[in-house]
């Protein structure tokens, strides 16, 4: 198959970019590079460096390569710039976005899977590992962006049959994570410990997340895009762990002791996260392969490595 990747040069994305070209897949990145980097991708994926948010482009791009599928991962990724301008986000994550479908419809693409978000759609709950059925309540313009998105593709799954799927993805780690981010803590402790610095924990640490490993989180797509009817799902480990215990693995992972520094909890942040998988692996066969220590341990070596 043909497969579009949009934010292919990304973190997410480039992994994809990797199983989809073993599987022998034709695959192109459709990437502004604003975050994503040319040395993620690996030989044999052509990058189309443009913005979605460019109708124009996105029409020239898909009538040249034609493709089969569109795994959709390019987006304005920080919850705290989305507060900070909400139409810049809503742009990029909606109107970028739209861009797609549109053409996509006109097309007749045969697929496409979008990578929307658990923990920023069901805010704090009770129910956990949240299930999919849960209400959403987005509490950032990060997370309406991508519940709107959510609804569009329902939309024209259901009025124009294109077939359109959902991944809610739980807090994803692993090599190739930008640290210089606001979330990313995985990537951003790693780098911190690799240069023997302390790590800044906001609050006490007790607050949890559900870390799920990238080549997993790719393996989730890849059946998304192998399964024909349209599916919300989310993709996590129902595991919480807490940010003083991802801290001591980290260590663990590196053999080295690692200086917690503790500030302030940020505002509006999440005390707990964890997503309910049950639906992917009935629907997709899908599990997470990684535990959590392994994870840590290829992440921590693929820092050092590069520094
Ligand atoms: P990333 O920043 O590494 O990847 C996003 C990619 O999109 C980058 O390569 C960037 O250059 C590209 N991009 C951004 N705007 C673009 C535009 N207008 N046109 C073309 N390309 C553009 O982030 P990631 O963590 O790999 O996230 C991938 C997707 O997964 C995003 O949609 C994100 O919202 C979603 N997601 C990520 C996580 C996580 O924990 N990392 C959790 C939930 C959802």
């Amino acid at each position: 198959m043909r497969v579009l990747v949009t934010g292919g040069a990304g973190f997410i994305g480039s992994h994809l970019c990797d199983q989809l070209l073993a599987d022998g897949h034709t695959v192109v990145a459709f990437d502004n590079l604003v975050s994503g980097k040319v040395e993620n991708l690996p030989a044999g994926v052509d990058l189309y460096q443009e913005s979605i948010v460019d109708e124009s482009k996105v029409r020239e791009i898909m009538g040249k390569f034609q493709p089969d599928v569109i795994a959709h991962l390019a987006a304005q990724k920080s919850v705290s710039y989305s507060v900070k301008d909400p139409v810049y986000d809503a742009r990029e994550n909606i109107i970028g976005s739209l861009n797609l479908f549109e053409v996509a419809r006109e097309m007749g693409t045969k697929k496409i899977v979008f990578a929307s978000t658990g923990g920023a759609l069901y805010g704090e709950t009770e129910e956990l590992p949240t299930p999919e059925p849960h209400q959403t309540y987005p509490e950032s313009p990060y997370g309406v962006a991508k519940l709107a998105v959510e609804r569009y593709i329902h939309y024209y799954a259901k009025v124009h049959g294109l077939p359109a799927s959902t991944l809610r993805l739980a807090n994803v780690y692993g090599p190739r994570q930008d640290p210089a981010g606001e979330a990313g803590v995985v990537a951003i402790f790693c780098s911190k410990l690799v240069a023997d610095q302390p790590v800044t924990i906001f609050g006490d640490g007790e607050q949890t997340r559900d870390y799920v490993y990238c080549k997993d989180v790719a393996s989730a797509f890849v059946r998304a895009i192998g399964h024909s009817d349209p599916v919300t799902l989310n993709v996590g480990t129902s595991v919480e762990t807490s940010v003083n215990q991802l801290a001591d693995g980290i260590g663990e992972a590196a053999g080295k002791a690692i200086d917690k520094r503790y500030e302030p909890a940020r505002a509006g942040e999440l005390f707990r996260s964890s997503l309910n998988w049950n639906a992917a692996r009935e629907t997709l066969g899908w599990e997470p392969q990684t535990h959590l220590a392994k994870g840590l341990s290829e992440t921590y070596s693929f820092f050092a490595d590069r520094a």
